[in-house]
C-alpha cells in the first residue's frame, strides 16, 4: 500500500496538492492542505486507494518545495 505524506515544517501553503488530489485532501483555512484519517480526524498522512497513485505522483511533482512523499507502507497485521 502507498501512501502520501506531507511535510508540514516544508509546505508553504500554496494549495497545488489539494487541487490536483481534491477532494481527498482539503486545506486548512491558511491553505494548509490536510487528509482526513478513519477516524475524521485531519492528518498529514494520506493512504492512497486504488486509481490515486497517478493524481499523488503529479501532485508531488509540482509541490514547489517538495513537501510531498510518496511512500510504501506495510499495512497493520
Ligand atoms: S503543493 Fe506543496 S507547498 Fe503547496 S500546499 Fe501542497 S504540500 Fe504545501
Amino acid at each position: 500500500m502507498q501512501e502520501l505524506r506531507i511535510d508540514m515544517s516544508a509546505c508553504v501553503a500554496r494549495g497545488l496538492c489539494s487541487e490536483v488530489l481534491a477532494p481527498r485532501l482539503g486545506r486548512d483555512e491558511w491553505g494548509y492542505p490536510w487528509a482526513v484519517d478513519e477516524s475524521g480526524r485531519g492528518t498529514t498522512r494520506m493512504p492512497l486507494v486504488a486509481g490515486e497513485e497517478r493524481a499523488a505522483r503529479e501532485a508531488a511533482r509540482l509541490c514547489p518545495v517538495r513537501a510531498l512523499l510518496l511512500t510504501r507502507v506495510t499495512p497493520a497485521a
